[in-house]
């Protein structure tokens, strides 16, 4: 866990969301978590899962993470996630005036698949640590948050590929991606 990586209070009666992303890049997680230190722009997940199913935590839970950023306007409303003023937003450059909402992050968990979109499937291993984190962030707050991928917050966005979709629903229906 990196202190640079947590941008303000997330009690557990905030959380609503876990919304999920694709890293569109082929470096493991710990590349990736020195990748964004590096930026400088404070961006992070709470998790990154990698193609091995290990998984590595940045982030705690009771703290925000700057995972989904700015989000079509009207999302906030949308989603019911208007309170962004526990937030630092230290690093959050705004986008345009199509997308001014910043809200999600405050109500959500943010898990990181290494992945690249069209470059093939998601390991059978990834999406089991997958089956297995939902499981544990469900016991930890000891309710269904509901699950999004991050296009679903930000219109055009490129995550999750679409090769992740069936798992997608299978995630939003029975929280496994398999469903026997
Ligand atoms: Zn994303």
């Amino acid at each position: 866990m990196r202190t640079s990586f947590a941008h303000g209070p997330k009690p557990a009666e905030f959380q609503r969301y876990i919304v999920l992303h694709d890293t569109e890049g082929t470096g493991d997680a710990d590349s990736v978590i020195n990748w964004w230190d590096a930026s400088g722009h404070g961006v992070a997940a709470h998790f990154v899962v990698n193609r091995d199913g290990s998984v590595v935590q940045c982030v705690a839970l009771d703290n925000i993470a700057h995972h989904a950023g700015y989000g079509d306007t009207g999302h906030n409303d949308f989603y019911g996630t208007c309170d962004e003023s526990r937030d630092d937003k230290v690093g959050a450059d705004q986008i345009g005036g199509w997308a001014r909402d910043y809200g999600m992050n405050s109500y959500s968990v943010g898990i990181e698949l290494v992945h690249v979109g069209g470059s093939g499937p998601y390991p059978e291993a990834q999406l089991d640590a997958l089956d297995n984190l939902i499981a544990y962030i469900d016991a930890y707050y000891g309710s269904e948050s509901t699950i999004i991928d991050h296009k679903a917050w930000r219109t055009g966005n490129s995550d999750t590929s679409p090769e992740f979709a069936s798992f997608l629903a299978n995630y939003q229906s029975h929280r496994r991606h398999a469903v026997q």
